[in-house]
């Protein structure tokens, strides 16, 4: 793996550089008139157009699929964009999909309010009970959708199990893998048959850009995918590609260091007396620890846990760090920490947010890359 996000993707130039060009053009030139009609025809292979394909994105997208065990990649111009071009490329109206119920805000938004316009309705289920999943498939379930670990809670689905739920009815699961990348967790080598990204979280892991990608197969991704992407234009820009490379060669060790640091801080906070509650796949404690311990490499970077005293006392804790950045990203060597019932989860209903499990006290750390006693002594000034 290590060596896959350094080595994969670039293919040196005739000027010999070392580091990664970027490809500030937005097309490209034919030695002749019959060159240009046989590229857009598609008799020959190569550059037209940075909609469709620019060198520098596609280094990008050789890596990450080397990286995740697929044979195609798309870059894209956010998560977002990843999840919406997905959704075009593989289902028209009249289809049915399934998703787990602790999902990206946004991508919850996408399907309630803009999927359904086009005729495509979203059923939720609990993410950790795939017979909750098996009730829910139709006749027209096309696509099943799963964010695994959960934010904030950290919740797991069995990636395996909802694969083959997927596949006995001739439908695709998608896995979106922002919060372990392929560093600790690969879906598709679990069966799963697509793996979304947010690189803007921990492919970058500096919190410099925005972007997405889709991995998996060549007709699904490297076609379907790939169409809406050249025809609708989310695409990735060649600087934000650049950017993403370089986070790739550093990806493994940062999401060892960003694990070793969540793991010391879950058990630090399990026995200060003001938490109440501790989530973090790599505690004992954690209900699906096995399934953790099986599925992912490591346990990651996030650790959310419950303090004492609701609302109040969960903001006092946040307002009294000095070092830790109040923010609902994640992903970044910055340690950020977040209020989830007042952000992230603010425009659920109280009812919706007791369902999902966010109670008030919830607070949620993105464990960045400081030193270990420095982000422990910021919040135990809080707790003291
Ligand atoms: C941030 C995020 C997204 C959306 O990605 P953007 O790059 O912000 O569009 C999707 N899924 C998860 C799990 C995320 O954390």
């Amino acid at each position: 793996m290590e060596t896959l996000g350094i080595r994969v993707g670039h293919e040196r130039t005739a000027e010999g550089e070392h580091s990664e060009p970027i490809f500030a053009t937005s097309s490209f030139v034919f030695g002749s008139a019959a060159e240009a009609a046989a590229r857009f025809a598609g008799d020959t292979q190569g550059n037209i157009y940075s909609r469709f394909t620019n060198p520098t994105v596609r280094a990008f997208e050789e890596r990450l699929a080397a990286m995740e065990g697929g044979e195609s990649c798309v870059a894209t111009a956010s998560g977002m964009a990843a999840i919406l071009a997905t959704c075009m490329g593989l289902l028209q109206q009249g289809d049915h999909v399934i998703s787990s119920r602790s999902i990206f805000g946004s991508t919850t938004m996408l399907f309630n309010k803009y999927l359904s316009r086009f005729g495509i309705e979203t059923d939720y289920a609990k993410l950790s009970d795939v017979d909750d999943w098996a009730r829910l498939i139709r006749p027209n379930t096309r696509l099943l959708f799963v964010e695994t670990p959960s934010n904030p809670l950290t919740e797991l689905g069995d990636i395996r199990a909802l694969a083959d739920l997927a596949h006995a009815h001739d439908c695709v699961l998608v896995v979106d893998n922002c919060f372990c990348t392929p560093a600790l967790q690969r879906p598709l080598a679990l069966g799963a048959d697509i793996v979304i990204h947010s690189a803007t979280k921990y492919l970058d892991g500096q919190g410099r850009a925005v972007g997405g990608a889709v991995v998996g197969d060549g007709k699904r991704v490297g076609e379907d995918v790939f169409g809406v992407l050249r025809t609708a234009g989310p695409t990735m820009s060649p600087f934000a590609a650049w950017i993403f490379l370089k986070g790739l060669e550093t990806l493994s060790l940062r999401m060892q260091a960003h694990s070793e640091r969540a793991t010391q801080l879950a058990q630090w906070l399990a026995t200060q007396p003001g938490v109440e509650k501790v989530h973090y796949p790599g505690l004992p404690s954690h209900p699906q620890h096995a399934l953790a311990a099986s599925q992912q490499d490591r346990p990651g970077g996030i650790v959310a846990f419950e303090v004492r005293g609701g609302r109040e006392a969960a903001w006092r804790l946040i307002d009294s760090t000095r070092m830790l950045s109040i923010t609902a990203n994640l992903g970044d060597t910055k340690t950020t920490i977040t209020h989830p019932a007042t952000t992230t989860h603010g425009r659920l209903s109280d009812e919706e947010r007791a369902n999902a499990g966010i109670s008030d006290g919830l607070v949620r750390v993105a464990v960045g890359l400081e030193a270990i006693e420095d982000i422990q002594a910021d919040l135990a000034r809080g707790f003291s």
